[in-house]
C-alpha cells in the first residue's frame, strides 16, 4: 500500500487566496485593512528567515505589515513598552513576537503583555489556559497546530475516537495539538524525552503527529498500516548533492512510512506552509474582532 500524500502546499495556497478575497472584500465595504505587526529581537538567523517569509505572505494577501526589531541586549522593559505601544494602535490587529526570545527575556511576560485580541500567536498563556479548558474558548489557536487540525479535517480524517500519539509537548507545537486533538475527541498520547518504548506506543495510534525535531526518527516499522502520518519536523541534513549543502528531511523516515501509512504529510510541502496560511488567517479574524464582530 503507497499512503496518499497530503499536499498542504495546494491547501494552504487555497487558504491563502481565500484569505486574500476576505481582504479586498473588507477594502471593498471600506472596512479597515488587517494589520500585522512583527517584532524580532536578536539575531536568530531562523527567526529572520520566518519573519521575512511572513512579512511577505502578508503582503501577498493585501494585509499590512509592520516589522520592528530590537537588539538582543533589549531590556524586558523595553520589549514590554513596545508591545504595550502595538497593543494601543489601531491600525494594527495582530501583534507576533517571534519566538526564541533571547537568553534573559522573560518570554511569559512578554506573551501576557500581548492584548488578547490581538494575539494572533495564540501563545497568550490565557489563550493557552483556555484551549486546555473544557468549555472554554480561545480567542486564538497557535499557527502550526491549528494548520495540522485543518489538514486532517480536509483530508476527511474522523478524529472522534481515533487513537492518536503526539511526539513532543512543545508549547508550540506538540502541547496545543494534543489539546486541540483532544478537543476534536480523539485519545491521546503524548511522547516525550522520557517516554518508554514509543515505537510501541506508535503501533497503537490510528494519527500520528511527529513534532521532535530529529531527522527522520519514526521509523516506517513503527506506523500502523493505514495510519494517518503528520510530521512537523523540519531537519536540515547534509547533503553534498545539493547546491545549497543539505536538503530538509521531517522527523518520519518518509519513504519507510509512505508503503505503510494511508496518508502522510511531505517535508517540505506539509505542515509548513499551513503554519503561514493560519497566521493570515489569524489576522484576517482579529481585524474582523476589532471590527466588533463576533467571529465565533
Ligand atoms: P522542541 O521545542 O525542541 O520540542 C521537541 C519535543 O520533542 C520535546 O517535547 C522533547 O521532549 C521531545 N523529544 C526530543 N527528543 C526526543 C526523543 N528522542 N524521544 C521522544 N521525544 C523527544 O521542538 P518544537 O519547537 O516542538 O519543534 C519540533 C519540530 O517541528 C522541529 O523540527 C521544528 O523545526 C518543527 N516545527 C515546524 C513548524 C512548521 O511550521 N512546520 C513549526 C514549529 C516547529 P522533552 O519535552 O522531554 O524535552
Amino acid at each position: 500500500m503507497v499512503a496518499q500524500i497530503i499536499d498542504g502546499k495546494a491547501i494552504a495556497e487555497a487558504l491563502r487566496e481565500e484569505v486574500k478575497k476576505n481582504v479586498s472584500e473588507r477594502a471593498a465595504k471600506a472596512l479597515p485593512v488587517p494589520g500585522l505587526a512583527t517584532v524580532i529581537i536578536g539575531n536568530n538567523p531562523a527567526s529572520k528567515v520566518y519573519v521575512r517569509m511572513k512579512q511577505k505572505a502578508c503582503q501577498e494577501a493585501g494585509i499590512h505589515s509592520v516589522g520592528h526589531k530590537l537588539p538582543a541586549y533589549a531590556a524586558q522593559e523595553e520589549v514590554e513598552a513596545l508591545v504595550q505601544e502595538l497593543n494601543q494602535d489601531p491600525s494594527i490587529h495582530g501583534i507576533l513576537v517571534q519566538l526564541p526570545l533571547p537568553a534573559g527575556l522573560d518570554e511569559e511576560r512578554v506573551l501576557s503583555t500581548i492584548s488578547l485580541k490581538k494575539d494572533v500567536d495564540g501563545f497568550h498563556p490565557i489563550n493557552i489556559g483556555r484551549l486546555a479548558q473544557k468549555g472554554r474558548e480561545p480567542l486564538f489557536v497557535p499557527a502550526t497546530p491549528s494548520g495540522i487540525m485543518y489538514l486532517l479535517e480536509h483530508s476527511g480524517k474522523i478524529l472522534e475516537g481515533a487513537r492518536a500519539v503526539v511526539l513532543g509537548r512543545s508549547n508550540i507545537v506538540g502541547m496545543p495539538i494534543s489539546l486541540l486533538l483532544i478537543r476534536a475527541n480523539a485519545t491521546v498520547t503524548i511522547c516525550h524525552s522520557h517516554t518508554a518504548d514509543i515505537p510501541a506506543l506508535i503501533r497503537e495510534a490510528d494519527i500520528l503527529i511527529a513534532a521532535v525535531g530529529k531527522p527522520e526518527y519514526v521509523r516506517g516499522d513503527w506506523i500502523k498500516p493505514g495510519a494517518t502520518v503528520i510530521d512537523v519536523g523540519v531537519n536540515r541534513v547534509e547533503d553534498a548533492s545539493r547546491k545549497r549543502g543539505y536538503r530538509l528531511v521531517g522527523d518520519v523516515a518518509f519513504n519507510e512510512a509512505v508503503e505503510v501509512a494511508g496518508t502522510i504529510t511531505p517535508v517540505p510541502g506539509g505542515v509548513g506552509p499551513m503554519t503561514i496560511a493560519m497566521l493570515l488567517r489569524n489576522t484576517l479574524r482579529a481585524a474582523r474582532l476589532a471590527d466588533g464582530n463576533d467571529v465565533g
